[in-house]
């Protein structure tokens, strides 16, 4: 028979049924597919799965020994059940029953050993398994010494795949290796076509071990040359350059700052300056931690541009966080932002304020302003992204909290003009090095390590409500200490509630939110106790207004309140109209209020780590030492409580950073790189490859350096390729 390679359909070197099977239910339509596919784990055929390891609900896939055996009838049908109780090495027991009993009796005798498949569960105090399938370990024929376990479905079994990934391994020709030779040797990595067939069937250990290293690595290497491919188009693109302007608006904005920058300030102030001098445009990512001071470094690179005749653009995730930048900008420049009005300084620029809710003659204003170049500085949020605004004359996007924007829609502002604007994106979310190096892999990072001096610590307890109820009296005595000294305070709840009664995604402001996109919430949980439905602003804020919290002046945030009273609000808050204020999320990112002191975060478990760092990074802001309260209802000893502990235990943003990717998935981190089909990172991991991607990324650099086009590499192309998706290798194609 002759090769065929991995573009052949799999009808063809198997057949109908198979090929069927393999495309209706994994998805697997070409030889490649099915290679593709590899072995979740390997079973040592000499040795009987653990099955105390089983999770429940999973579908597994054991070797295990038969224990017992019986025949009995079937109730309302013809015909027998074989029941058969299989165990591992310590003699725990799964229970499997089968229909056709007759036939299987003489296969499933005791003391026989077999695969076994199917889906955990537990009926009565008995494990089991449901819709078991299984497969006798004969003795003799092609015996190796570990069976692949794949990713199964139902009437799928994983040795099924295994019979069809040999077949198709027999006639596949070893695939061209793209990997340049120099490269793989001095990795150490076997051959493309030798790991592809080694992962499949190993016949040592380091065989797979040696397999998996080679395909992380090619996974790996496509991701860094895709980047390094876009870093490089997008610094090919023309930008317009905006040296520092001696005795301009910067100069002016500097001499009146009332605080000295950071070390770090001044540090990334001057990367940021000689970006904007250069005549390719500048993509840089500037991190740190709230309260770092990332606003005053934005505004600094905005007055270069403004200085340079052009605009700046800031991008806010929120309209109350465009609003309020809006704000803090214009507090910040004082008479240099007030151009067109009286006592507007002489190189005065104006700010405007571009959001989707703005009553119309606002916004026709706004979109005047930023057209005919009257405007230096306009702050809104994805309405600015629209295609009906136009700049007199972009020169510079800021994108604040980066980490609710995709990269099109970052990349939908730049796209406009010939030239093409600058990019600053600011991140308070501290990121992984490996995070950085992948899904922010195409910008250059520089970080705000230090805080301003004078920042209070914020310190930050646990608060067990469910065990201890005493302590939820305390928290609320707390709020009447801080406000009675003149501070204020905020009650952050997941949920915002009211009248609508929808519980979920719809009813947060966060798509971020634990638990809450889960249709569970509310329904029983495993151990069959009801969990109730997460706090909600709009049901909290009137029993603590006319309970604990009587006689303080509360105000209510959260994202479903019309325009005009959300920036009331935010106003009141600002102005210390309000002692307290009830909120969603709405107040995670960047709200600044320096008087505020306390945070009572309630039902704390339901957020994430780094969103809950974010979160308390709002108070502490000024002089005041900040505390923050973490209430919930979980009992310690649980992973939720652990969570919390661990987010009291330190201030450190990083090391939470870490802790948060541990427990997401990471697929949904790297996910978000590639659009369309199924992903082609298959075992890459942010968590255990560090090493590997700094140095495939060290070799995608100097690859990409020396053939621009990967012109002369056409295998490493078809890498990309495979790795990000045509559909994202097209779009480098285009920026
Ligand atoms: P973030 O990095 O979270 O966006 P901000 O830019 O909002 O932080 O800054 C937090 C506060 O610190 C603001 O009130 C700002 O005016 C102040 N600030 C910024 N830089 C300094 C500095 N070098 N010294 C003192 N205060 C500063
Ligand atoms: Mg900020």
């Amino acid at each position: 028979m002759s090769g065929i390679d991995l573009d052949t359909p799999l009808l063809g070197p198997l057949g109908k049924k198979a090929a069927d099977a393999l495309a209706a239910k994994l998805d697997l339509h070409t030889v490649g597919d099915l290679v593709r596919h590899y072995p979740r784990r390997y079973v040592d055929r000499g040795k009987l799965t653990d099955i105390a390891g089983l999770e429940m609900g999973e579908h597994a896939t054991v070797v295990a020994q038969v224990s017992k055996a019986t025949l009995r009838d079937m109730r309302s049908r013809r015909g027998k059940l074989l029941s058969v109780m299989i165990r591992d090495e310590r003699g725990r027991e799964l229970n499997c029953t089968f229909f056709n009993g007759h036939k299987l009796q003489n296969l499933l005798t005791p003391g026989k050993r077999a695969l076994f498949s199917g889906k955990v569960s537990m009926y009565g105090k008995q494990l089991q398994l449901t819709h078991p399938e299984f497969e006798p370990l004969e003795e003799g024929e092609d015996i190796r010494p570990f069976v692949s376990v794949y990713p199964a479905a139902d009437k799928l079994p994983s040795w099924d795949i295994a019979r069809c990934v040999r077949i198709v391994l027999d006639q596949l020709d070893d695939p061209t290796d793209p990997l340049p030779v120099e490269i793989r040797r001095a990795q150490g990595l076997p051959e493309l076509g030798r790991a592809l067939r080694r992962i499949h069937l190993p016949e040592t250990e380091a065989d797979f071990h040696a397999a998996r290293a080679r395909l992380v690595w090619d996974e790996a290497l496509g991701v860094q040359l895709a980047l390094a491919l876009r870093r490089q188009r997008a610094v090919q693109r023309p930008a317009a350059a905006s040296p520092r302007k001696p005795g301009g608006l910067l100069d002016a904005f500097d001499a009146a700052l009332p605080f000295a920058l950071t070390a770090g300030q001044r540090e990334v102030g001057e990367e940021i300056a000689a970006d904007l001098a250069r005549e390719h445009p500048m993509n840089r990512l500037v991190q740190g931690d709230v309260g770092a001071g990332k606003t005053v470094v934005a505004l600094r690179a905005m007055l270069q541009v403004v200085d340079g005749g052009r605009q700046a653009a800031m991008l806010a995730p929120t309209e109350v966080l465009a609003a309020q930048h809006a704000r803090s900008l214009r507090a910040m420049l004082g008479a240099l932002g007030r151009a067109g009005e009286l006592d507007a300084a002489e190189q005065a620029t104006k700010i405007a304020l571009l959001t989707g809710s703005l009553p119309a003659a606002a916004r026709r204003q706004a979109m005047l302003d930023a057209q005919s170049g009257e405007a230096g500085i306009i702050v809104g949020t994805h309405a600015l992204i629209q295609d009906k605004v136009g700049f007199a004359d972009l020169g510079l996007v800021v994108v604040d909290e980066q980490h609710r924007f995709g990269v099109e829609q970052r990349d939908a502002l730049r796209g406009r003009g010939e030239r093409t604007p600058h990019l600053l994106v600011m991140t308070a979310t501290p990121i992984p090095r490996t995070v950085a190096m992948t899904v922010y892999g195409d910008l250059e990072v520089s970080a705000l390590r230090e805080l301003p001096k004078g920042r209070s610590p914020i310190a930050t307890t646990v608060v067990p409500a469910g065990e201890k109820p005493s302590w939820l009296q305390r928290v609320w005595q707390r709020i009447h200490e801080e406000v009675a000294e003149g501070h204020q305070v905020y009650i952050v709840c997941p949920r915002v509630g009211g009248a609508t009664g929808k519980k979920g995604a719809a009813d947060t402001d966060d798509a971020d939110l634990i638990d809450l996109e889960d249709p569970d919430i509310g329904a029983d949980s495993d151990d069959g106790s009801q969990r109730r439905a997460p706090l909600a602003v709009l049901e909290v804020a009137p029993g603590l207004a006319e309970g604990p919290l009587q006689g303080l002046r509360l105000g209510v945030l959260h994202g479903k309140l019309p325009p005009d009273e959300k920036d009331t609000v935010m106003r009141a808050f600002e102005a210390g109209e309000l002692d307290v204020l009830v909120a969603t999320t709405v107040i995670e990112v960047g709200v600044d209020v320096p008087n505020s002191t306390g945070m009572v975060i309630l039902d704390a478990d339901r957020f994430g780590l780094s969103q809950l760092h974010q979160l308390r990074g709002r108070v502490g802001r000024g002089s005041a030492p900040g505390v923050c309260l973490l209430v919930t209802d979980m009992p310690s000893g649980t992973t939720a409580r652990e969570r919390l502990d661990a987010v009291a235990g330190t201030t450190d943003g990083f090391e939470l950073a870490k802790l948060d990717l541990e427990l997401r998935r990471e697929g949904d981190v790297l996910g978000s790189m590639q659009s369309g089909r199924r992903s082609g990172l298959r075992l890459l991991s942010l968590l255990r490859h560090e090493k590997v991607i700094s140095t495939a990324r060290a070799y995608a650099a100097e690859i990409v350096a020396r053939d621009p086009e990967l012109a002369g590499h056409p295998g490493l192309m078809a890498l990309v390729d495979e790795v990000v998706g045509e559909e994202q290798a097209e779009y480098l194609e285009k920026v």
